[in-house]
């Protein structure tokens, strides 16, 4: 099973991708987390990575695409994933098409979680708050370049997946067990 979620930063979308990656047995591949990784590791691509991120912007189309290409060929990938936070442009999502089919598999379904603008600076500051700051793009200032940044250049990809037929919508509104309740009744 293929799996890509989708929504705005603060959607839910690590949180619910922990249990679809238990009750399916697939794996959870976040860009975010591996960029965040790279960064605490100190490497050269995450010394760069860490200055747009900061700023809320995207890193570059051909860093994270080459992450995926990488990490989707590792043995641990052949049941299946989830992809939160990949593809966040129309560019990523055409790459990712590109290498799935190379290796004759295809997607089975693009989850839309919607939630309120209003809502994601609510819980990106509880977030904040619970982490202790642990992402340093956690603020309301980077959150309102990162949900312009959503709007501008990952919002093309919801067309994008409703034309090939993908897309699937969940209210992201709802509590985090009735939004999993949703999830599992698309997915089972
Ligand atoms: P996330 O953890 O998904 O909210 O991602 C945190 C930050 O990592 C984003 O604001 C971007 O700067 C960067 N990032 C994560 N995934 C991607 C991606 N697919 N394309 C470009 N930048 C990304």
């Amino acid at each position: 099973m293929i799996i890509i979620l989708l929504g705005p930063p603060g959607a839910g979308k690590g949180t619910q991708c922990e249990r679809l990656v238990e009750r399916y047995s697939i794996i959870q591949l976040s860009t975010g987390d591996m960029l965040r990784a790279a960064v605490n590791a100190g490497t050269e691509m995450g010394k760069m990575a860490k200055a747009v991120m900061d700023q809320g912007d995207l890193v570059s189309d051909d860093i994270v695409v080459g992450i995926i290409a990488d990490r989707i060929a590792e043995p641990d990938c052949k049941n299946g994933f989830i992809l939160d936070g990949f593809p966040r442009t129309v560019a990523q999502a055409e790459a990712l098409d590109k290498m799935l089919a190379e290796k004759g598999l295809g997607l089975d379904c693009v989850i839309l979680m919607e939630v309120d603008e209003a809502v994601l600076f609510e819980r990106i500051e509880k977030r904040a708050a619970e982490t202790g700051g642990a992402r340093s793009d956690d603020n309301a200032e980077t959150l309102k370049k990162r949900l312009v940044v959503y709007r501008e250049q990952t919002a093309p990809i919801i067309p994008y997946y409703r034309e090939k037929g993908a897309l699937k919508t969940v209210d992201g509104m709802q509590g985090i067990d009735t939004v999993t309740k949703s999830l599992y009744a698309i997915l089972d």
